[in-house]
């Protein structure tokens, strides 16, 4: 299985520290909005990830942190804290809000059948290793504190943009263009490990005691110490979204291998964004729409999951309902087909199969596996050979291809009934009755699909 891997900008052979196991850390939400289909690019990507790593015989153990504190307005240490601003303006707890979201967050990543990680770890609930770690740092002379906070300091890790790239000089002159809060800061492109709860945040809800007084962790010190608490000092593979390249993950490199002196991660994966008119979908530009406001009008959730797999996980995909309805009508195709494939799946086609496995691990060439999961389709391997073959294929696109053919077949006598009655009433267009027996169906757990074709029932799954 080859990755590319952003450290050494190349795409490498797979090779676990400790194979079967692998260890996977991927960084998971700030939790102070409705999680939008952009972030779900990314947590899909990791699914995928992650399920082709288990068809290739890899137990993958899975750590995915939850930022409920510590995340600044901006990167630079400065504005507020995101969940403490969004809590205020909403008149909530800010712990209440946090969770609030998580509970979004998961029932959102649920509908496009992201599968849930080992461990969710929740950053208010690794304060205590956050706190070992930084009092590391301190002890090994990487971190020096402040009036106001504790920094890392980046000219004592002379390797800080190894995995950008970028030269310290443009990263310093990139900060300085923010107003610098700290005087007591040595150098702009530090960052900070933990907030006083003084001066600015002084009024900060969420904080914990200290051996530097009460305040809160930064942003960046979490990931470390959650990832290293439950993977060790080295981890196989890191993801996360390609904005992290230049701060958040090169910040983690910086004070992991710093406490530990051994390399963090073996591999580095990142995602790429989706964009809306050219510009990525984002909180902070308002041009988002949530998984729910996709479901709204009328798409199937899957059809959202369908979608991202057609772009490679590293190039950008520019959203349009366009786009999306192209890739719902492939679906209700995928699914119309494999309903007529026999229930009785046998003997997996050796030429698809290994031309899907070639794909999916050339650095996770989805769009090529979809096009050989519809050679497959399209080809004469026998009825039983293809329904094999595309549930195995199933295991990685995550699509739920055999619920659906399933859900379409044997539906109970009675549910037909209601459904030609509601046929007869909307050919004498009496819409309001019509609607109120589709209603009683589905409350029954089945649901109808009008097309051109006519209806299609299938069971809720
Ligand atoms: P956040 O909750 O804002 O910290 O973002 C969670 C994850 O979603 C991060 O890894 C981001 O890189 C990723 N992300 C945010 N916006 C987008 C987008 N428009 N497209 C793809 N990934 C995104
Ligand atoms: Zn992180």
């Amino acid at each position: 299985m080859k990755l590319y891997n952003t450290l050494t900008r190349d795409i490498q052979e797979f090779k676990p520290l400790d194979a079967p196991c692998v260890g996977l850390y991927t960084c998971g939400p700030t939790v102070y909005n409705y999680v939008h289909i952009g972030n779900l690019r990314k947590y899909i990507g990791d699914d995928i990830l992650k399920r082709v790593l288990k068809i290739n015989g890899y137990e993958v153990k899975h750590i995915m942190n939850v930022t409920d504190v510590g995340h600044l307005v901006s990167d630079a240490d400065e504005g507020e804290d995101k969940i403490e601003k969004m809590a205020r303006e909403k008149r909530m707890e800010p712990i209440d809000l946090a969770r609030f979201f998580e509970a979004y967050f998961f029932k959102s990543t649920d509908v496009v059948n992201v599968q849930r990680p080992d461990v969710v770890a929740r950053v208010t609930e690794h304060i205590k290793e956050q706190v070992e770690l930084i009092e590391k740092l301190l002890g090994k002379g990487f971190a020096y504190i402040t009036d106001q906070a504790i920094y890392f300091d980046v000219a004592k890790f002379p390797e800080y943009t190894k995995l950008s790239g970028q030269k310290l000089e443009e990263k310093e002159i990139g900060v300085r263009k923010e107003v610098v809060v700290d005087p007591g800061k040595r150098n702009p492109a530090d960052f900070a490990l933990w907030f006083k709860a003084c001066g600015r945040f002084a009024n900060h809800i969420m904080r914990w005691s200290s051996p530097w007084g009460e305040g809160f962790p930064g942003w960046h010190i979490e990931c470390s110490a959650i990832a290293m608490t439950y993977l060790g000092e080295t981890l196989d593979i890191h993801t996360g979204g390609i904005d992290h390249v230049p701060v958040h993950h090169t910040n983690e490199i910086a004070q992991s291998e710093a406490a530990s002196g051994k390399e963090f991660v073996k591999y580095w994966v990142h995602h790429g964004w989706l964009l809306v008119d050219g510009e990525k979908m984002s909180k902070s530009k308002k041009n988002f729409y949530t998984i729910d406001d996709v479901v709204k009008k009328g798409f199937d959730a899957l059809a959202y999951r369908y979608l991202t797999l057609l772009t490679h996980y590293r190039a950008p995909i520019n959203f349009t309902w366009k786009g999306l309805e192209s890739a719902q009508s492939a679906l209700d195709r995928l699914y119309e087909i494999a309903s007529a494939l026999p229930e009785e799946a046998e003997g997996v086609s050796v030429d698809y199969g290994h031309s899907f496995l070639d794909a999916v691990n050339n650095d996770l060439n989805m769009p090529e596996a979809i096009s050989v999961m519809w050679e497959l389709l399209r080809s004469k391997e026998s009825e039983k050979i293809k329904a094999a073959t595309l549930y195995e294929m199933d295991q990685v696109f995550g699509l739920k291809i055999r619920e659906h053919a399933q859900a379409s077949k044997n539906i109970p006598e009675e549910i037909m009934q209601l459904v030609k009655q509601r046929e007869i009433l909307r050919k004498q267009k009496k819409f309001g009755l019509a609607d109120q027996l589709r209603n009683k169906i589905e409350k029954m757990g089945y649901i109808l699909k009008d097309d051109k074709k006519g209806t299609k029932v299938l069971k809720k799954i």
